[in-house]
């Protein structure tokens, strides 16, 4: 069965990690991985950031004996779609740079064919559960993360939809919806997205220590609230109760406009056992009657399948 080698790469605020995967032509559901390195991120200057990530392809290359391999490459942040500039906070060397536009040079030399695909870290964990990850046997998901932020990615039979600027998937930013914020007399709060009152602020993991900040004054990390919950407070289990209608109201506007046929979840939040046991009852009174939320899943692969996922986008879509 032939075969052909794929090289991801994750590149987070303080790593850069690639792996080379083997795949069989005939899909990616079994991928090998048989070379990988990781090197500290360049932060500070964009040139050294270009030439860590070349050097990276060129080393795997080197071992694995072969050349122009294709490359994935999952950048942090959104890609601005008329500028073409990488709007990355967390690495400031990309920020507001064409970093697409520089590797591209670098990395495809004049009459060489290699392919190269770029997206961000949620796109890349939406691939990797779709393809032999936790949803491998539905025909469509939905990637939730819940991490720092609230993002996501959708993929239809293995396929990710990116949309015109590469913005699908970006539930984070709808606004929490009057009705829950009047009812739980939310304070509308700035997000780093420029908008007010986006769900991002309210549902991530630095979501709920604002909520329950502000219900109860204290500040408390997702697990020890959880944890007060279980044991009785009243002031754990109101911010929880909040925290999930805002959540099951977010995820049930992403079935009403995606209908996936499951959820699986990312990020520091995806580990909370709670999060499979409140969140399909939580989507159902943001549902209509006959609606049946999906089925809400934990990674597989979770964070670890950066690479894999960026090996992904690789794949004709
Ligand atoms: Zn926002």
């Amino acid at each position: 069965m032939s075969q052909e080698t794929l090289l991801g790469i994750d590149v987070g605020g303080s790593k850069i990690e690639l792996v080379a995967y083997r795949v069989a032509a005939s899909g990616p559901q079994a991928m090998e991985a048989v070379f990988r390195k990781r090197v500290a991120t360049p932060t500070q200057q964009l040139s050294a950031f270009v030439q860590a990530v070349a050097e990276l392809v060129q080393e795997a290359e080197d071992a694995l004996g072969l050349q122009a391999c294709a490359v994935g490459i999952g950048l942090p942040g959104l890609r601005d779609g008329q500028t073409g500039l990488q709007i990355s906070s967390n690495v400031p060397c990309l920020h507001k740079q064409p970093v697409v536009e520089l590797l591209e040079k670098r990395l495809v030399l004049p009459g060489q064919n290699r392919r190269l695909a770029f997206g961000n870290d949620c796109q890349c964990f939406a691939l990797s559960e779709a393809h032999g990850g936790a949803a491998a046997q539905a025909r469509s998901m939905f990637g939730a993360i819940l991490g720092t932020g609230a993002g996501g990615g959708f993929c239809a039979d293995g396929r990710l939809l990116r949309g015109a600027q590469g913005l699908a998937g970006e539930w984070g930013h709808m606004a929490v919806p009057a009705r829950l914020a009047l009812h739980y007399q939310l304070p509308l709060v700035a997000c780093g997205c420029g908008l007010q009152g986006c769900l991002e602020t309210y549902v991530s993991g630095s979501g709920m220590r604002r909520l329950h900040q502000f219900f109860t004054g204290k500040i408390c990390e997702p697990a020890a609230i959880a944890a007060a919950a279980e044991a009785g407070d009243a002031g754990a289990r109101h911010t929880l109760d909040c925290y999930f209608d805002l959540l099951g109201y977010g995820l049930a506007q992403l079935v009403l406009v995606l209908d996936p046929e499951v959820l699986v979840l990312g990020g520091g939040l995806s580990q909370m056992p709670l999060m499979y046991q409140r969140l399909p009852g939580a989507m159902r009174p943001h549902l209509f009657a006959q609606v049946q939320p999906p089925q809400v899943l934990p990674p597989r692969f979770g964070d670890a399948g950066g690479t894999r996922g960026a090996a992904l986008l690789v794949l004709p879509s």
